[in-house]
């Protein structure tokens, strides 16, 4: 099956030949077609199978030179937005289709003036009503509306701003949600947006047979001493390394840093400039180790991230799956490790029972392990004071302390249970 077999236009075709895309994945064979056809469609397939260019080759053939705003491409974070906005541009050069990305952070002239001549325009959910308001933005001619991560912006109290937007989009259009989770909180979402919608779900959240995960059972005391036990034992090629706040991701960052390891921080903390910056360095790899928050655990495709560890556990099952999927994406293989201490257990086997996982332990006995220092002290130079919210996109909310606490009440070294028993 080529991409030809699915009638592309042929200005397309020259485009997805140009960046070597010549078979379309499973999710691009089913959804294209109905895409094509004008059914709205509800795309779900595991982490890295292609969903943009499901959503985004239909879009770009179906939108025409000339008028603006045919297409609307929402997205939770700005770096999703920015990516997918970069997709959107390659499979569309041949055609020469203007696509302009608005995310907030960046000032609004150039946005404004970019709305008024581009087909299709992708943004976060605050900036899109930002510019609705100001009568930048004009939305009656959209005929593609696009949800990415749809179940994130939800999460992120994005509902009402999408709803917002929803009513002032032509009743006459199409609109498609992609993700990997579709939590059953989407289903209203669903039901009032789509007319007679498309469903195409793979059955799986992420390829287990390329995305290996395995669990630490570690003290909290060398935590950090273990996480960079693994990164020296396991040499990733990139690694991306998650926590639950901001504060949290910085302090780590900085200790790797003091370690030797070339890391940074990533989260929605920093001013929009050092994000892009960030994320940029990390593409190109003068990153090797990326410490983030949930802000990059969704949609963002770096090449040759092999492993991914979630040095806190994430809040919910959801973004468990979105932070590991950040590796073994296009057919490539990654190993996913999460550092379990004993009050992560009960939290953690609930998410892995979410989705049945195939979940081993990994091999870390604390024996060789070298204990290292590990500065609590606040980073704040890259910070504002946000800095010490938990992260939950570009929203705040309470700092989530409870570790350090349980922490500085804990008795003398005891060991662990060993062989941890998910239920
Ligand atoms: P998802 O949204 O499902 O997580 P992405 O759309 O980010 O996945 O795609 C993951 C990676 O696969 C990207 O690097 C993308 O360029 C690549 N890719 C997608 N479709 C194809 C294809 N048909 N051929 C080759 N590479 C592809
Ligand atoms: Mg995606």
């Amino acid at each position: 099956m080529t991409f030809e077999d699915l009638n592309i236009e042929r200005e397309v075709l020259a485009s997805l030949n140009e960046i070597g895309f010549n078979e379309p994945t499973r999710i691009q064979y089913e959804t294209i077609p109905l895409i094509k056809e004008g059914y709205d469609v509800i795309g779900q397939s595991e982490t890295g199978s292609g969903k943009t260019a499901a959503f985004g080759i239909p879009l770009v053939e179906k939108v025409t030179r000339g008028t603006p705003v045919q297409g609307l491409i929402l997205a939770p974070t700005r770096e999703l937005a920015l990516q997918n906005a970069g997709e959107l541009k390659k499979f569309s050069r041949a055609k020469g289709l203007r696509i302009e990305c608005v995310y907030g952070g960046a000032s609004m002239g150039p946005q404004i003036s970019g709305l008024r001549s581009s087909e299709i325009v992708v943004g976060t959910p605050g900036r899109i009503m930002d510019h609705m308001r100001r009568g930048t933005l004009k939305l009656n001619n959209v005929k593609i509306f696009v949800l990415d991560e749809a179940d994130r912006m939800i999460d992120m109290g994005f509902i009402e701003d999408i709803e917002t937007i929803e009513r002032s989009l032509p009743r006459e259009r199409q609109t498609l949600l992609f993700s990997a989770t579709m939590p059953y909180e989407l289903k209203s979402i669903r039901d009032r947006f789509t007319k007679n919608p498309r469903e195409v779900v793979t059955d799986t959240k992420v390829k287990e047979d390329y995305l290996k995960q395995y669990y630490c059972d570690v003290d909290r005391r060398i935590k950090f001493s273990m996480l960079v036990h693994l990164l020296r034992k396991e040499a990733p090629k990139l690694a991306m390394v998650f926590c639950n706040s901001r504060r949290d991701t910085d302090i780590v960052a900085r200790n790797l840093q003091q370690n030797g390891i070339n890391a940074k921080s990533l989260h929605g903390g920093l001013s929009q400039e050092r994000r892009e910056h960030i994320v940029e360095e990390f593409h190109r790899g003068s990153t090797r180790v990326l410490v983030a928050t949930d802000v990059a655990a969704r949609g963002l495709d770096f090449k040759d991230v092999t492993h991914i560890f979630n040095y806190s556990v994430p809040m919910n099952a959801e973004d468990y799956v979105n932070r590991i999927g950040r590796t073994a994406r296009a057919g490539q293989s990654g190993k996913a490790i999460v550092l379990l201490t004993r009050e992560d257990f009960d939290l953690f086997s609930r998410i892995v029972n979410t989705f049945s996982f195939d979940i081993q332990e990994i091999d870390c006995s604390a024996d060789d392990i070298r204990m290292l220092p590990f500065r609590r002290d606040e980073f704040r130079e890259h910070s504002d004071r946000r800095g010490q919210f938990r992260e939950y996109g570009d929203r705040r909310g309470p700092f989530r302390e409870r570790e350090d606490r349980e922490f500085r009440r804990r008795r003398p070294f005891e060991r662990q249970p060993r062989g941890f028993v998910f239920t």
